[in-house]
């Protein structure tokens, strides 16, 4: 899940940053509206969790400018104004869900996490081979076996897995997982991919994430034909 995040007041925005990336998501941050619809309009995000009150450009003009630029990217906006009229104006202006501070950030990362299957269409369950990854639980399973994973392993893992048979560049995948203050050259890619092919692979049998020279890295089913 990599997340965008327009808030203004620095305490809310690490707040949202810290749970969004403890769940296993990237995250980036706009202290203001101008910021935030240009990040928002350069990159692709699974969602975006947007202030309504905002230096510069507001959270509904925010919304309607990124609507009117043809993005369809999921948006939250959260504002400590909850009367309905406030509710209604964000909705109109293109925000798919709304949330009233304050909030229980359990309540937020279920939010975000349901835009995203709305937004994704997305099945919960991914089968490559014997390798199985349920969205809505979070876990992986190699055949029966349970493979226990952090929520960095998992956003890669999920990455991957969605793109099965897509090569995808230490770039790609750097920033979907982490967030695009990624340290370009540093091999954290390479080490995460490790760690998950220590977790998934079984001893004597070919890996399922392989390394495509001078590329990056692409997920397949070892035992299926080549194609
Ligand atoms: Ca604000």
């Amino acid at each position: 899940m990599r997340i965008l995040v327009v808030e203004d007041e620095r305490k809310m925005a690490a707040f949202i940053s810290r749970a969004v990336s403890e769940e296993s998501g990237a995250v980036d941050w706009a202290g203001d509206g101008e910021a935030g619809l240009d990040l928002a309009k350069t990159y692709e995000y699974d969602a975006i969790v947007l202030d309504l009150m905002l230096p510069k450009l507001d959270g509904l003009a925010v919304c309607r400018a990124l609507r009117a630029a043809g993005k369809r990217t999921p948006v939250l906006m959260v504002s400590a104004r909850d009367m309905v009229v406030d509710r209604v104006k964000g909705l109109d202006a293109g925000a798919d869900d709304y949330l009233t501070k304050p909030f229980a950030v359990e309540e937020l990362l279920a939010r975000l996490r349901a835009l995203e299957r709305r937004h994704d269409h997305a099945p919960t369950t991914l089968k490559v081979g014997d390798l199985q990854l349920d969205a809505s639980t979070r876990t992986a399973h190699r055949g029966a076996r349970t493979v226990a994973l952090t929520a960095r392993e998992y956003a890669l893992l999920e990455y991957l897995m969605r793109r099965t048979g897509t090569i995808l560049t230490r770039t790609m995948i750097a920033e979907r997982v982490w967030n695009c203050t990624f340290e370009h050259g540093s091999n954290v890619v390479d080490v995460y991919i490790k760690h998950l092919r220590d977790k998934i692979d079984e001893p004597g049998k070919p890996t399922f994430i392989q390394a495509v020279r001078g590329a990056g890295y692409v997920l397949r089913d070892p035992q299926a034909a080549d194609s």
